[in-house]
């Protein structure tokens, strides 16, 4: 099955890269350098790593069993001689495939296409244990575990994600993760044209809603689509569009389209925080006839009712200030309430309270590490990678996909007292879906402008990547990835 989809995957680039004309071989030598080497093939733990010398003493935390945690603990596993590594996870399924959610929510895939189990994945040696943190004392390098027990480590990993906090919507309730328990944000989402693709069960709830609403659409009915983008930081920015650009696709697919609005409601003033992709994506939007409004935070919602309400917030031109001898700029809201048929909701994320609210959180929750070396500001010995580390821009699986070896290093080399030479370079990926069959690959880092691993405009929407998001992605995740090879 692996090898299968892995000759595929490479069969159908090859075909691709031929139709732009360059081999196979000068595009292996472009990807080389950059983070897409791996989709071509190249997933040999030396290729990807540098060179370290020395082995960890002691026993290794972590904390979380989600892509990123089992990333770690496999190339911990794999480059040192006898690792004692201890990982504490909650949820039987905690390596499912989120990215793929999307393509449930559409109908593009099922609940089972994305669904791993853990155990499947635990490195031979690894100590898994089915609990949850509930308790750090970093100043003593012990954790206190949900039930009573206590652990004591030498070095720890945080690598916990976001928790998804539906229930700070007035209407909703829940704050859950994608792959554990959600029966609180069940309740109301999933029903009544609710809809979130954030977790595993909400995106298989997103299809059959939207299957009803193209239904009614193609009745002659006229339908209203809102799609909410929330006030925090998020896991994977591009999702909040890519569910509406394949709800689009969906109703064309069905002759139905011109019986529907589409509006996206984002808090922020931008489709994307790149300049170019931003460009892009407004583009996009009025080629398909898409709305947008911005500066909008959904902050309720009436189920029985079907209407959102969010909180429009916008600047405006104040009292004139005497000594700055300008007008000051005030901040002004109000509540705006929309109907719909059909509401797509991206729920506000935080890092889960037991972390945000220990000594090894921060203000606004996040682990606080140095973003390039990947180490805690306060203790030498504790690391964080993944959605719950502060580093900007990086929730996405293909942030996690640099930033694990970058631990793996220097945890290597902050046990053996050597400066911690590896960096994480703000590198991340989004393969932004845009209709069924086509993909933006938009590739970035933190000086904010395109960063794209292969020679071709970084802003076209081709079908090459979409083959590279629908057959590519997942192994290479999945077996690559959970590996600690790719
Ligand atoms: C709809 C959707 C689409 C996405 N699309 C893409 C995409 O196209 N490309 C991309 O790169 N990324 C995408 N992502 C993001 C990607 O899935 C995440 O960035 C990635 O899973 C982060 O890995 P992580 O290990 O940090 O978090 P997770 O994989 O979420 O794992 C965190 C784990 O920590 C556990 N945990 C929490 N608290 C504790 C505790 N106190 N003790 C012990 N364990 C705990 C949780 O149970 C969870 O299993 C998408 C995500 C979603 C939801």
């Amino acid at each position: 099955m692996e090898h299968k989809e892995l000759d595929r995957m490479v069969e159908i680039i090859d075909h691709e890269i031929k139709k732009q004309g360059i081999s196979r071989r000068d595009a292996m030598k472009m990807a080389a350098a950059g983070s897409a080497a791996f989709m071509m093939g190249g997933t040999s733990a030396s290729a990807a790593t540098t060179a370290h010398a020395g082995d960890v003493k002691g026993k290794i935390l972590i904390v979380g069993g989600g892509l990123a945690g089992i990333s770690t603990a496999a190339r911990l596993t794999n480059t040192l001689s006898n690792p004692d590594i201890t990982v504490v996870e909650p949820t039987d399924t905690s390596v499912s495939y989120q990215p793929g959610q999307t393509l449930v929510g559409a109908g593009l895939w099922q609940k089972s296409d994305i669904t791993y189990q853990t155990k499947d994945f635990v490195p031979s040696g690894v100590k898994m244990i089915k609990d949850k943190v509930v308790e750090f004392n970093p100043d003593n390098n012990k954790v206190k575990l949900a039930s009573g027990k206590e652990i004591a480590y030498d070095f720890m990993i945080v690598a916990a994600g976001v928790m998804l906090d539906f229930g700070k919507i007035n209407g909703l309730e829940g704050v859950i993760t994608s792959s554990g328990e959600n029966s609180s944000a069940r309740k109301i989402v999933g029903k009544n044209g609710i809809s979130s693709i954030y977790f595993a069960d909400g995106a298989v709830d997103t299809w059959a809603n939207m299957q009803k609403f193209i239904e009614d659409a193609k009745g002659g009915k006229k339908v209203k689509g809102v799609f909410t983008h929330p006030n925090t930081p998020i896991k994977c920015g591009g999702a909040p569009k890519k569910i509406m650009y394949l709800t689009d696709a969906r109703l064309r697919e069905a002759g139905a389209r011109e019986n529907a609005d589409l509006t996206f409601y984002p808090n922020g003033s931008k489709m994307f925080g790149v300049t170019e992709y931003h460009n892009a994506i407004t583009r996009q939007f009025e080629d398909r006839n898409m709305q947008w409004n911005y500066r909008h935070n959904l902050i309720s919602v009436d189920s029985a009712k079907k209407t959102a309400t969010f909180n429009r917030h916008w600047k405006e031109k104040g009292p004139w200030d005497e000594d700055l001898e300008e007008y000051s700029i005030v901040m002004n809201s109000k509540e705006v309430e929309v109907p719909y048929d059909f509401l797509h909701i991206t729920p506000p994320m935080k890092a889960p309270d037991e972390i945000a609210k220990s000594p090894i959180g921060s203000a606004k929750g996040w682990v606080p590490v140095t973003k390039e070396t990947l180490q805690h500001i306060k203790y030498p010995n504790v690391f964080s990678l993944g959605d719950i580390a502060a580093v900007p821009m990086g929730k996405t699986g293909g942030s996690a996909r640099k930033q694990y070896k970058v631990v793996v290093e220097n945890l290597i080399s902050q046990a053996n007292g050597k400066e911690l030479k590896s960096k994480y370079a703000g590198y991340t990926v989004c393969p932004l879906i845009t209709s069924i069959g086509t993909v933006m690959l938009a590739e970035f880092n933190w000086t904010k402008k395109p960063t794209p691993s292969f020679p071709f405009d970084p802003t076209q929407e081709r079908w090459m990547w979409w083959l590279l998001k629908y057959y590519a992605l997942k192994p290479m995740t999945v077996y690559g990835m959970l590996s600690g090879r790719a």
